[in-house]
């Protein structure tokens, strides 16, 4: 079967279905025993139209004229009457929907959806009636002077009908209850049951305002089954009191004729309905109204918990939109580089470079619109013009349609570690340097000793005065030799500049380097900086010799213990210099190492010392115009070390060179 064969054949099924409930329905509302002349005061097949042609759509009409036309034709009035009826029952509703469509959707929620079933649902019925009572008019079904009221009561028993029906039929969700909730409904429906028996029947309670008595059963529908459960409510109620006072029973029938039951009934139907639904609709918004407020507050929540961890974390958040400009940073990415959130919002990160590196950051941006998320070392200008090395990872965001529609990326301030990081890259090299220069100093000093020995035995044998001369130019020209080998030891000289620098700071950031391991085996570091210590060093040099000590402090101290940092003032020297101490808690250093310490390769340590390090401190604080001494005790209970540096403020010009 076709696609589209198969499409008609369901609107075929559709159109049938509704024809059947239709065609029951109408059969209900003819059985109601007042009904006179095919115009019932209730009329629920009004309901199931205007409910399945806003449900369905429009197309079902031919359901409805079919059950409206057949509804009729089992009636005694005559074929061309019961066609016309079927016109007007089915215009009405159509009519009605066309102008409730897009207004009226399933389920019902709002007073807004009542007021517009109010509003609009009586044109329906009154088109209905119109044709229909006309049809029965001329057709000598009813009087002329009947008419007017068979119109009102037909239109009336529509509209009761849409009240009763399209709620019902656009809620049924309500009815999705779990099983103590089906037993309430259960309880309710017994208690709606008993209570219309008991006031349509009971002679004793007969008075029209005692079927309002019922009333709070709709609203306990319209309380706890909403829309639903308050459609059902009226429906019990108003179909006991259609059937109630047809058979001649109740509090309707205090008023005269049969038109003013009738007509007292349907205004109760119709206010107890539509008590209910208001109610119902008015709770049901304020649940929805309740739920938004809910669920907003969790999301403010979770807002203020997520600015909360951008805002507190150590790592600098930066997000760029589409066009790469800046859509958020946090306030530490802003105080990474010297910025406020503010000064940065709206800017590309392009501008917070130095030049050369602009084509690569491009690159960069380029292959995050390509998908890519990566950990990288970038880069940064800080406002005032300095370096920011971060680590940065990002990642792209991406639209529902796939566009590139920004990035977020994390950095880490890594500034200070790759400082150092080259420091000891540089230090290494002067290691290395340091090594090589005394391997080769070693293995030409000797033999060079050796020929100046030789030397010194050839000048004593007897020679002539040429001979000497040439002996002595020998040994002038191989003590020279000696001279410069020796003073290649002296070669690994930083080549940065010297600067006039307090020493605390340098202290501290070499100390960071080591943190970890500070911490890792349980060292408390003191700082005891009484003075300013400014000094003209170079940076590096220093951070190196600082290294040494704290290293060699850290390798003294396995189990823990404290490392001490002083600086202060000397002023009772030839010359005012400033004093650095290192100190620790180590295990000490036995007397017959004291003498070695400051050689080249002396060292304790086999597999991890290069027995370097105090020997080149030793190099360059003398380089410095400096002295380093050192103290060391291994009393158990009170051992320990203590490196002392001395460095002068003035350098002295041989120092220098
Ligand atoms: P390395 O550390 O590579 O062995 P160093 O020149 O730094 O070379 O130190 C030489 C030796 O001096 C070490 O092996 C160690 O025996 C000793 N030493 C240096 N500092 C200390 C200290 N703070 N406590 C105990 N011993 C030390
Ligand atoms: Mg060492």
């Amino acid at each position: 079967m076709s696609w589209d064969a198969r499409k008609a054949g369901v609107r075929v099924a559709e159109s049938l279905a509704v024809a059947a409930i239709y065609f029951a329905a109408g059969r209900v509302g003819l059985a109601v025993p007042f009904t006179n002349a095919n115009v019932s005061p209730l009329w629920p097949a009004a309901g199931i139209a205007l409910g399945s042609l806003l449900i369905f759509g429009l197309r079902v009409w031919p359901g409805i004229a079919l059950g409206a036309f057949l509804v009729d034709a089992f009636t005694p009035i005559p074929h061309l009457t019961a066609m016309l009826i079927a016109i007007g029952t089915t215009l009405g509703p159509v009519v009605a929907a066309a102008l409730l469509r897009g207004k009226l959707v399933p389920p019902i929620q709002r007073l807004t959806d009542i007021r517009h079933l109010i509003l609009l649902g009586w044109i329906g019925p009154a088109i209905s009636a119109s044709i229909g009572a006309s049809s029965l008019w001329l057709a000598g079904q009813i009087s002329g002077s009947g008419l007017a009221s068979a119109m009102g009561i037909w239109a009336f028993g529509d509209l009761l009908g849409v009240f009763l029906l399209v709620p019902l039929l656009f809620n049924v969700q309500d009815f999705k209850l779990t099983r103590p909730r089906l037993v309430e409904l259960g309880l309710l429906m017994i208690c709606l049951l008993a209570g219309s028996e008991l006031l349509f029947r009971q002679s004793a309670v007969t008075g029209a305002v005692f079927g309002f008595l019922l009333l709070p059963f709709v609203i306990w529908g319209a309380v706890r089954f909403s829309i639903g459960g308050a459609a059902l409510a009226s429906l019990v109620v108003s179909g006991f009191a259609v059937w109630e006072t047809a058979r001649g029973e109740g509090p309707f029938l205090a008023y005269g004729t049969l038109i003013h039951h009738v007509q007292a009934m349907q205004v109760f139907i119709a206010v107890t309905s539509l008590s209910g639904l208001c109610l119902a609709a008015v709770i049901a918004e304020r649940t929805k109204a309740e739920a938004a407020l809910a669920r907003e507050a969790r999301l403010r929540r979770a807002q203020e918990q997520y600015r909360n961890i951008v805002e507190t974390t150590n790592d600098g958040v930066w997000m760029i939109d589409g066009d790469f400009r800046t859509t958020f940073v946090n306030a530490r990415m802003a105080e990474m580089l010297g910025y406020t959130p503010a000064e940065m919002l709206g800017r590309q990160p392009f501008d917070f470079l130095f030049p050369e590196d602009v084509a690569r950051k491009q690159a960069d941006l380029e292959r995050r619109k390509q998908g890519v998320r990566e950990v990288f070392y970038t880069r940064y200008r800080k406002k005032d013009g300095s370096e920011l090395w971060a680590v940065l990872s990002a990642s792209p965001f991406f639209s529902s349609k796939g566009k590139f529609v920004g990035a977020l990326a994390m950095h880490s301030d890594v500034t200070l570690l790759r400082k150092t990081e080259e420091t000891l890259r540089r230090n290494e090299k002067l290691i290395t340097a340091g090594r090589l220069a005394a391997s080769i100093s070693h293995e030409v000093n000797n033999p060079l000793e050796a020929v100046i020995n030789l030397l010194y035995l050839l000048k004593l044998q007897p020679m002539n005065d040429q001979s000497r001369q040439y002996v002595t130019l020998a040994e002038k020209e191989i003590l020279r030799v000696s001279a410069i080998s020796k003073r290649t030891l002296g070669f690994f000289r930083d080549q940065s500049a010297r600067t006039e620098l307090p020493l605390p700071p340098i202290l501290d950031d070499t100390v960071s380097f080591y943190e970890h391991e500070l911490a890792a085996h349980g060292v408390k570091v003191v700082r005891d900086y009484r003075a300013q210590g400014l000094v003209l060093v170079s940076q590096g040099e220093m951070q190196q010799v600082f290294a040494n000590l704290i290293s060699n402090a850290l390798d003294a101290m396995k189990d823990g213990g404290q490392l001490t940092l002083r600086v202060s003032e000397e002023a009772d020297h030839d010359h005012p210099g400033v004093r650095v101490e290192v100190e620790d808690t180590g295990a000490g250093i036995p007397d017959s190492d004291m003498e070695h310490l400051f050689e080249p390769f002396f060292t304790t340590k086999p597999s991890t010392g290069t027995g370097l390090g105090l020997w080149v401190a030793k190099e360059i604080v003398e380089k410095h115009g400096g002295a380093i001494t050192v103290c060391s005790q291994r009393e158990p209970g009170n051992s320990g070390t203590q490196f002392s540096i001395f460095l002068p403020r003035a350098v002295a010009a041989h120092a220098v060179a």
